[in-house]
């Protein structure tokens, strides 16, 4: 493995964790019991109290949808002006506000004025682990395994589908948020030859494409159980191809294509799309999620 970055080095020894992951996973539980947030949803703002800077966000018409900024020598977070008292933008800043709360744990805020302590760092790895912690003090691993918990590791027969919707209800975030860290903390459970996808209708990354029924995330549990990763986010469902005709029911393509009108105009035509995996039959369901277009599916493989 290669050495950690002089950032990743100082949030493990800041943050006492064995790598940068559990650092953040350490600190956050530590803001959250310091904030006394135990339930669903989680005040950030109280989190804010707890790391020191003023909660209140300032609204700048700015490039990105959250900065840092210097106030009379002290940090503040922005928002995007533009999506200031707008519903459909609420969950995002909610999560943009909670991966600035990360950024400011870089800063020594007992000094005026505040300034960085932590090393700069490489790439996007700050931005990766801003968006981890956001995603942990939005949805803490405690909370989350007491609702897993509940039916222990059988998952088959129950669909995850409506648990999602309730936890993204809950704690006032967007189910996909819900989806990836669910599939990323190992909360689902590894049933082989089973494939989880979530799927959207979208413009792509930042919707900066064409308007196509793309993966969010997906994960396919091999025959051994172990997790790979199917499609690539973001990735146009086109790109499943099928082997076979009997497969066919189960194209999550013409499954958006179907409710496709109910929630959006989708312009393109779709291509015949298939699964590419050797087996002779499938099981499972394609559940629409939402109103904004979220489709998750289950799929059993059976040889
Ligand atoms: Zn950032």
């Amino acid at each position: 493995m290669p050495k950690d970055t002089d950032y990743l080095q100082w949030i493990k020894s800041r943050f006492k964790g064995d790598n940068p992951k559990s650092s953040i996973d350490i600190v956050v539980a530590f803001l959250l019991s310091e904030a006394k947030q135990h339930t669903f949803p989680i005040k950030l703002s109280a989190v804010a109290k707890v790391i020191g800077i003023d909660p209140r966000p300032i609204y700048l018409d700015q490039m990105y949808d959250g900065s840092l900024v210097t106030k009379e020598g002290k940090i503040r977070i922005a928002l995007q002006l533009n999506y200031r008292n707008n519903y459909r933008f609420s969950q995002r800043l909610r999560f943009t506000y909670a991966h600035e709360l990360i950024h400011c744990l870089s800063y020594d805020l007992t000094n005026i004025p505040n300034t960085r302590i932590a090393p700069p760092p490489e790439k996007l790895e700050e931005e990766y682990l801003c968006n981890y912690g956001a995603a942990k003090l939005i949805l803490p691993k405690k909370i989350l395994t007491n609702i897993f918990g509940d039916e222990g590791n059988n998952y088959f027969g129950s669909s995850y589908s409506e648990k999602f919707k309730n936890i993204a209800a809950k704690a006032d975030c967007s189910i996909s948020t819900v989806v990836i860290d669910c599939i990323t903390s190992g909360l689902i459970s590894a049933i082989p030859n089973t494939i989880y996808i979530l799927s959207l209708t979208s413009g792509g990354y930042q919707n900066t494409s064409k308007v196509k029924p793309r993966c969010v995330i997906s994960i396919l549990f091999d025959s051994n159980g172990n997790k790979k990763n199917f499609l690539a986010p973001n990735k146009g469902l086109e790109h499943i191809k099928l082997k076979d005709d009997k497969l066919k029911d189960w194209s999550l393509l013409r499954f958006h294509k179907d409710i496709a009108k109910e929630y959006m105009e989708v312009k393109n035509e779709f291509l015949l799309d298939m699964l590419d995996i050797n087996s002779s039959c499938v099981s499972g369901v394609h559940v629409k999620l939402n109103d904004k277009g979220y489709v998750w599916s289950e799929l059993r493989f059976h040889n």
